[in-house]
């Protein structure tokens, strides 16, 4: 696991200095946010899973606030974390995923959470993972520096004493597939498995070439067999342990340095995954196990007494609560809401979401109340599925329909049993999917050329064919 993480090392310093002078504001604090690519809420103890997988994140939200409920606006990493950082729905932004169609760079129009804090006087860094938060699509924008540097290194930030107040973005794919984990926590978290599975790092021969090992790693998996599916649950849940170490170690060493108690912690995650709960793995569609993330907040300057918000919220609300939290302006054309009221103990109002997949099956979500309605365009994938982990993609309906009051896991569709409200979710749909098309009409698009060394990368990651 260790070795898939370092992936590239692309630091680079945007000039500084230019452009107009950051406008003077009283002090502020720092700010962290840690994207842990591919985390389900269900799985830390906070959220209600075994305390042993989590005991430091779940400490940390125990002084912090803790969105019980919040739902990504895609399932797929540069959408997700691009409407993170622009609160614009992926149809208004059109980020995509390296390799999905032709490389759309962010419009210049559009205004980044780490631009409109640098304007406001903030050092901006950000450690990330490499892949598809990758600076030529426009991660890198509004960073005094960023850097593709690998999970293990992302507190190695402080190192670089940015300017403060400062903003840093740390994002890993420590959990995302393959689940490979050091052997000693393989047995920690599945001590009775004996079946085929290479979970443990010590169990390959050759690291270095991460596609070989992802595609080895699921050749191992025995689909149909239910001790398999738990088994890689496990090892995702030590991986997650893995990563709530290394969360410990940054808290420790901001701390020794005096700078914890003037900074916020944000975790987050871009979507989560899928494990057999609608017969596939990983998270290419619309479920509740892919769109739902977790989301905590620690502001070690006024620690409070574990605040729950339990309205639904989106992940499109980070940056406009990021911003109204510290008394700053609103990013222009902002699509989502500070959630401010729900931090000082206020009820927020219930809104209707909204979530969007590329490609396979580039479906669209819109939920309201107890419904959600999934529109699937593409029904069988099957087609254009290259299928390289050796589990072919399910037909999906072209409509689904679910009550998620009655049934969370979206288990029952509905959609030929509710025509009337089938109807409505749709119209909202549609009506949704016309409005953000408008929009992303009106600004200027760019395509981009991904580097071949990138392109290289990537498919040796296995995120390209
Ligand atoms: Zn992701």
């Amino acid at each position: 696991m260790i070795l898939k993480i370092i992936i590239l090392l692309v630091l680079y310093i945007l000039a500084a200095g230019c452009g107009t002078e950051p406008i003077q504001e009283p002090k502020q604090p720092n700010i962290i946010l840690l994207s842990i690519d591919t985390l389900r809420p269900d799985r830390l103890g906070l959220y209600g899973h075994n305390q042993f997988v989590s005991p430091v994140i779940d400490r940390l939200s125990q002084q912090g606030h803790t969105f019980c409920s919040v739902t990504s606006q895609s399932p797929i990493t540069a959408p997700s974390h691009m409407t993170m950082f622009t609160s614009l729905y992926p149809e208004v932004h059109q980020v995509r995923n390296i390799g999905d169609g032709e490389a759309v760079t962010l419009s210049p129009d559009i205004p980044t959470l780490a631009e409109h804090l640098k304007k406001h006087g903030y050092g901006t860094v950000a450690f990330t993972d490499g892949g598809n938060i990758n600076s030529a699509l426009g991660f890198g924008r509004g960073f005094d520096m960023y850097g593709e540097v690998g999970a293990e290194q992302f507190m190695g930030f402080i190192n670089l004493q940015p300017k403060e107040p400062w903003f840093a973005f740390l994002h890993t794919y420590f959990v995302h597939d393959p689940y490979i984990v050091p052997d000693l926590y393989n047995k920690m978290f599945d001590p009775d498995y004996s079946g085929g599975i290479k979970g443990s790092l010590e169990s390959y021969d050759n690291n270095d070439n991460f596609f070989a090992l992802r595609a080895e790693f699921w050749e191992t998996v025995d689909f149909d067999d239910i001790r398999d599916q738990k088994h890689l649950l496990n090892l995702y849940d030590a991986s997650i342990r893995i990563i709530d170490i290394t969360l410990q170690t940054l808290i420790n060493q901001l701390d020794e340095l005096g700078l914890k108690d003037n900074t916020i912690l944000i975790i987050t995650s871009d979507h989560g995954e899928e494990f057999f709960e609608h017969s596939r793995i990983l998270h290419e569609r619309l479920y509740v196990e892919t769109l739902s993330v977790p989301l905590i907040m620690i502001d070690f300057r006024n620690s409070v007494s574990g605040n729950l918000i339990e309205t639904p919220v989106q992940l499109i609300d980070l940056t406009p609560t990021i911003l109204d939290y510290l008394n700053l302006p609103p990013l222009p054309g902002a699509q989502g809401v500070s959630l401010t009221a729900g931090l000082y103990g206020e009820r927020l109002d219930k809104r209707i979401m909204h979530a969007l997949a590329h490609a396979p099956y580039n479906s669209h979500m819109t939920s309201k109340g107890s419904w959600k309605y999934i529109f699937n365009p593409i029904t069988n994938p099957r087609t254009i599925d290259a299928s390289w982990m050796g589990l072919p993609r399910p037909n999906v309906p072209r409509e689904e329909l679910f009550n998620i009051e009655k049934d969370p896991g979206e288990m029952i569709n509905l959609a030929d049993v509710h025509p009337e409200n089938l109807e409505n979710m749709r119209t909202l749909n549609d009506d949704h999917q016309h409005r953000m098309k408008e929009l992303a009409d009106q600004l200027t698009q760019e395509t981009t050329r991904i580097d071949d060394s990138v392109m290289d990368m990537l498919q040796a990651l296995g995120y390209i064919e």
